[in-house]
């Protein structure tokens, strides 16, 4: 086994996790709500946004969006387009390939599509 392309992919995978927005207004917020696209909307949530396999068979999202931290109470900050976005952004248009690097989107290790925003 090439554990130097694991230590690769995995650093990418810790590159592209730093990369994302995070909310600045306490350390369980910072931890537990993330961003993500809804509807065309950058949004910050807090659960699962990828399908969970439930015992009796159907895939199931387990997230809820949050305009208040949870944890502090403070408003939840509004988006901005991020000034210094990372050079390679996934987008995909069709949900099979990404436009930007032509790989099938499940294995495609460009930016997360939310990293082009920051926090305001
Ligand atoms: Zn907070
Ligand atoms: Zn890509």
């Amino acid at each position: 086994m090439n554990y130097d392309i694991y230590d690769t992919w995995y650093q990418r995978r810790l590159q592209i996790v730093s990369e994302l927005p995070r909310l600045y207004c306490c350390e369980a917020g910072k931890l537990h709500v993330a961003a993500d696209i809804f509807d065309s909307k950058p949004s910050w949530y807090m659960g699962s946004k990828s399908h969970v396999h439930h015992p009796e068979g159907f895939k199931q999202h387990y997230y809820v969006l949050v305009k208040y931290c949870p944890f502090c109470g403070r408003a939840t900050p509004a988006f901005k387009i991020n000034p210094q976005p990372p050079p390679k952004v996934r987008s995909c248009a069709d949900g099979n390939y990404c436009d930007t690097c032509n790989d099938r989107v499940d294995g495609c290790m460009c930016s997360a599509p939310i990293s082009a925003f920051d926090a305001v």
